[in-house]
């Protein structure tokens, strides 16, 4: 059996020369004041069990890895609908890129990109009751834990700053793709990124992904098998942006990014990790955890290929 704590420790150390290469997001002045050294990491395995390295217990914001539960919750409440408002396609552009979705009518390439995202929060703001509430709700479920919040300075100092993507959903507003009011869609989404967790609790909001929609800790089916098999898809081929061909190459898992520095992936079958490090690459991803992410499949031959 692999010993996965002494992996992460030793990865903890590795990964300490790749530090003050990338750089922290301040697009978002709330996250610029976000430590630039920090480091967690966590395995949560299909079992149950649980192994952590360094700032694994500190909570930090997850951005986009947002988007990746908001589809789940999405592809619950409206199934293979979902498929009408936003394509599955990677789109090759930057997170916030306008050009493409002009071309192509108001539907955005994926659910990951921020006009996809846009999109799919719309469709859940269709729904009757408060979304933020069940946005948290569903990531303190997930998480298994009761305080996992939004921090509503970082919300505030997005939607301040919201300029690029108060524009996308606008555009996609004109071409019918929006169909509520975009001041209160922006306000959701801005909630939405500002959640907060640890690496730990990351990983185990991710277990049923790895499971195949199973997890140990909930003892149940939180999504179907197939949902499970459709969204890990995504992930591979939209999770990290315009550099998601790199990160396969290198790293080889299914997985999501955010510009707080988180990366969720996943082992399908046998484990969901989380790394948190947040200064970030070009495009936006974690640049210290891509290299342990990396490190970690070369050491545990986790990779999916
Ligand atoms: N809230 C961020 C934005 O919309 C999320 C981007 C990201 O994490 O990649 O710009």
């Amino acid at each position: 059996m692999t010993d996965y704590q002494g992996v992460l420790d030793h990865i903890a150390e590795a990964v300490q020369p790749h530090f003050g290469k990338g750089k922290v997001a301040d697009y978002i002045p709330a996250l610029a004041s976000v430590p630039a050294r920090k480091f967690g990491m966590a395995v949560r395995t299909t079992e149950g069990d649980l192994f952590v390295t360094g700032d694994a217990a500190e909570r930090f914001s997850i951005q986009s890895i947002s988007k990746l539960f908001m589809l789940e919750l999405a592809l619950q409440h409206f199934g293979d609908m979902v498929w009408t408002r936003v394509g599955k396609e990677p789109s090759g552009d930057r997170f916030n890129s306008m050009m493409r979705l002009e071309h192509e009518a108001g539907i955005p390439r994926n659910p990951f990109i921020n006009p996809g995202a846009l999109a799919i929060t719309d469709l859940m703001m269709s729904l009757k009751g408060d979304t933020k509430f069940r946005i948290r709700n569903y990531l303190r479920f997930l998480a298994m834990t009761d305080t996992v919040d939004s921090n509503a300075d970082v919300a505030a100092s997005e939607l301040a700053h919201a300029h690029v993507n108060r524009a996308l959903a606008n555009l996609m507003k004109g071409y019918g793709n929006i169909h509520g009011a975009v001041d209160a869609l922006m306000a959701t989404y801005c909630y939405q990124c500002a959640m907060e967790m640890n690496c730990a609790e990351l990983a185990t909001a991710a277990l049923p992904l790895a499971g195949g929609g199973y997890s140990a800790l909930h003892d149940a089916a939180v999504i179907s098998a197939s949902q499970a098999k459709r969204i890990g898809a995504v992930m591979l081929t939209c999770g990290m942006y315009d550099s998601v061909g790199s990160f396969a190459y290198r790293v080889g898992l299914p997985a999501k990014s955010g510009v707080g520095g988180g990366i969720v992936a996943i082992v399908p079958g046998k484990m969901a990790i989380s790394v948190w490090a947040p200064e970030l690459d070009a495009f936006g991803n974690s640049y210290v955890g891509t290299h342990a992410l990396e490190l970690f499949t070369n050491l545990t031959h986790t990779s999916i290929f």
